[in-house]
């Protein structure tokens, strides 16, 4: 059998949905179990309604809850037929009648809970899964909706909940059926006594791992909005080519550096069984797609660069010392204590340099570390990352790198390695034409057995050298 995942951008409204129930049907044969998102972004509408609730100010978060129930019905409306239609449209009315009632919750306490969050948010997948099975129906797809919180069994780590293996295990082996199609939601389930978690934002890929592993599938089949992993975020760079194929580390250091297409958990228990994991593209299913398998294509080349912005650089300078292991241990902890990710990216005997979000920032952090450190703080920063097994290894690629960076840059930038990966630290404004420069060094002409070119960027590079010798032909003449 086979799992496959639909993100939210593929289930963005009732002709998304029908686009997936034809990619379904045609794999039918396969034994398919699906997994949705809530859709398009409707979890982040959720969490907005969920803050203007737990800040009191009910009006605002009524007139956007109503918007948000006036989409999922009309959506819902021009999927279901006839009885099939009354059924979904008392369904989605009973979930959001369940909606106001924790919403009220959150506006009595006064605060957003993690649980309560948890509560909120899961209303996204519950409401796309009851629709989507709705949808399917319709398509004559012998569909059969599951609530994840039946299968999906959690620890109480709110907002970032731990699955409970054996339990889960049990559950989707028994749940999931065999003879029909089963549509679940990704991203949440439910601690053993029944309390509603989500297993962290983008986490809708890591339940179709979760459910590929438990049912030993022979594929998991991420799908969205674009071909596959490419070797650049193409909102960044137009003319980005396709990966045939990406190992499980490297998918997961393209995550952590913020081509968040894949999500980093999603390779454990897929990698734990060794089973392949395709991203494909549900607007364009005949492309073939990215394999996320066991073994990278290709040692010491750069296969991709990832781009993430919303980072400050911290600076952390001790007091009348140098950069000591107890100053270290210090500062971890507090890291740890506030539950702050953080990329550790250059250490001297004066300062410790990393990377965090800038919304992890907030005052009392700030506060924390500057009893422990002399701080500084720049903000606006951007991180681009070139990604490829010990592509750092090749003194070549730094060389290429530091080179076109610095070009555009005009002065040189922070920049650290380790085995799989090296990044420049940026300001935000720089990110844009850094990313194309890298891109058009590392990938101006891509090797056809590693990448699907993209031929409209191709045929510019082609065109140009075509120009170019042309202008040297003519030069040598004259
Ligand atoms: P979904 O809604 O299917 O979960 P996501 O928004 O999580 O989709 O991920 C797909 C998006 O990731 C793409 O639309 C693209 O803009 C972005 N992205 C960032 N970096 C990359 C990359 N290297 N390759 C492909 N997509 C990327
Ligand atoms: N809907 C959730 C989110 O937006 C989970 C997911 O889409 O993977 O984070
Ligand atoms: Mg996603």
């Amino acid at each position: 059998m086979i799992v496959m995942k639909f993100g939210g951008s593929s289930v963005e409204s009732a002709k998304a949905i029908q686009r997936v129930a034809a990619i379904v049907r045609d794999h039918a044969d396969r034994q398919p179990a699906v997994v949705v998102s809530a859709m398009g972004k409707t979890t982040d509408k959720l969490l907005q309604i969920a803050r203007l609730s737990a800040a009191g100010n009910r009006r605002a978060a009524g007139l956007e809850l109503a918007k948000l129930r006036q989409f999922h019905l009309t959506e819902g409306s021009y999927l279901a037929r006839a009885a099939q239609a009354i059924r979904l449209d008392r369904d989605v009315c009973a979930l959001f009648d369940e909606l106001d009632r924790v919403l009220l919750e959150v506006a009595d306490s006064g605060s957003l809970t993690p649980r309560l969050s948890d509560a909120v948010l899961s209303f996204g997948e519950r409401l796309s899964s009851v629709i989507v099975t709705a949808g399917f129906r319709q398509a004559g797809i012998d569909a059969v909706h599951l609530d994840a919180r039946d299968a999906i069994v959690t620890d109480g780590h709110h907002t970032q909940a731990a699955t409970l293996f054996i339990e889960t295990n049990a559950l989707l082996r028994r749940k999931v059926s065999s003879d029909q199609v089963t549509v679940m939601g990704g991203f949440i389930g439910a601690t053993e006594d029944g309390v509603t978690t989500t297993l962290g934002r983008g986490g809708s890929d890591y339940s179709a791992a979760i459910v590929g592993a438990a049912l030993c599938a022979d594929e998991i089949q991420i799908w969205t909005d674009v071909d596959g992993m490419l070797t650049c975020d193409p909102r960044i760079v137009s003319g980005a080519h396709c990966l045939r194929s990406i190992s499980f580390a490297e998918a997961e250091q393209m995550a952590k550096s913020g081509a968040k297409v894949l999500h980093p958990a999603t390779v454990l228990p897929a990698v734990r069984h060794g089973i392949p994991i395709v991203i494909r593209n549900s607007r364009n299913p005949n492309a073939a797609g990215t394999r996320v398998v066991a073994e990278s294509s290709c040692d010491g080349a750069v296969m991709s660069i990832a781009c993430r912005t919303g980072i400050s650089l911290l600076q952390l300078i001790p007091r009348n010392t140098p950069v000591t292991a107890d100053f270290g241990s210090e500062i971890w902890q507090a890291f740890q204590r506030a539950d702050v990710q953080f990329e550790l990216i250059a250490t001297s005997r004066k300062e410790l340099s990393v990377v965090v979000d800038a919304a992890a920032l907030t005052p009392e952090f700030l506060q924390r570390l500057g009893e422990l450190a002399e701080i500084e703080v720049e903000e606006n920063r951007a991180l681009v990352t070139l990604v490829g097994q010990n592509a750092s290894r090749n003194p070549s690629n730094l060389t290429r790198a530091m080179r076109s960076i610095c070009r555009k840059q005009g002065r040189s930038v922070l920049a650290w390695c380790s085995d799989s990966r090296f990044a420049f630290v940026l300001a935000a404004e720089a990110l844009n034409s850094a990313a194309e420069a890298l891109h058009h060094e590392f990938f101006a002409q891509p090797d056809p057995a590693l990448f699907i070119p993209n031929r409209a960027s191709v045929m510019v590079v082609e065109r140009a050298s075509v120009r170019n010798s042309a202008r040297i032909a003519l030069n040598s003449l004259q």
